[in-house]
């Protein structure tokens, strides 16, 4: 017994070739025979439009693949970033996002997501307001890259890198565990200090401090060894994936092709 739901079946089934359906579509992606008896002509225009488009509502972006797309070294771009006292970290989360804009003029279907950033706007964040700023840099680079990946056709196995409220809240972790590291320390020396000028014992309380920051610094390098994690995984998801969008490209093959999930994305 079919059971209706707003006048459609709940349990879906071809009426042409019997296979059960996971999605209601007005065509079956297995005999691709059109339901005409659930759906009306204009639905089944309006599902088509979504994959071949013919009405000019929205602006089609851009198609450029004048620029060549590049793979980063994630542990390059982290000893600079170390040998920069964090600077040069920053100039990598400027690179990638720049390397995102330049993924995005790649061909891309009217479904999937766009991994585009305001370059200048990220910049002046960074400039302005320093690892506050990273925090919301993160958030946009790690949810673009995931609903990207997501809705770009399969290739291999999933990987996604982390979600952005995810890595929006271990940045605001590792800068709360910073700030009270550098609060600590300063507190420990005013301490000493006193203890110096104003003869009393101020030892044990110069003591308790160092513990404290040392404590915090354990937890800092915790939670910064996992953000280091992710941020290596970030990378690798990237770099295969535009080495998957090259490849489409050298073997002439459509992003819209069955035969796109078939490129291998791994360097040959
Ligand atoms: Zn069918
Ligand atoms: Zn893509």
């Amino acid at each position: 017994m079919t059971k209706y739901f707003l006048g459609r079946p709940l349990n879906i089934a071809c009426n042409n070739c019997k296979t059960p359906l996971q999605k209601d579509v007005p065509i079956c992606p297995y005999c691709r025979v059109v339901r005409t008896d659930q759906y009306s002509r204009d639905e089944l225009f309006d599902y088509l439009e979504e994959f071949f488009p013919t009405r000019l509502t929205h602006k089609k972006k851009p198609v450029s693949t004048a620029k060549r797309l590049k793979t980063r070294d994630f542990w390059e771009w982290y000893s600079f970033g170390i040998f920069t006292f964090g600077i040069g970290y920053y100039i990598y989360l400027l690179v990638t996002l720049k390397d995102m804009n330049d993924h995005w003029d790649y061909p891309h279907g009217s479904y999937e997501t766009t991994t585009k950033n305001d370059l200048f706007t990220s910049f002046l964040l960074l400039l302005t307001t320093s690892f506050f700023g990273a925090i919301i840099i993160q958030y946009n680079r790690y949810q673009k890259l995931y609903t990207h990946i997501l809705n770009a056709p399969r290739v291999g196995s999933l990987r996604v890198p982390l979600r952005g409220k995810s890595i929006f809240w271990l940045f605001v972790l590792q800068t709360i565990l910073f700030l009270a590291l550098v609060a600590l320390i300063f507190f420990g020396i005013s301490a000493f200090l006193a203890g110096m000028f104003f003869e009393f014992n101020s030892l044990w309380i110069t003591l308790l401090f160092l513990i404290g920051s040392g404590l915090i610094l354990v937890l800092y390098f915790l939670v910064h060894i996992l953000i280091v994690i992710f941020e290596r995984e970030w990378q690798s998801i990237f770099n295969d994936h535009i080495i998957w969008h090259m490849q489409l490209e050298a073997k002439n093959v459509s992003i819209f092709s069955p035969l796109a999930k078939d490129i291998n994305y791994k360097k040959t």
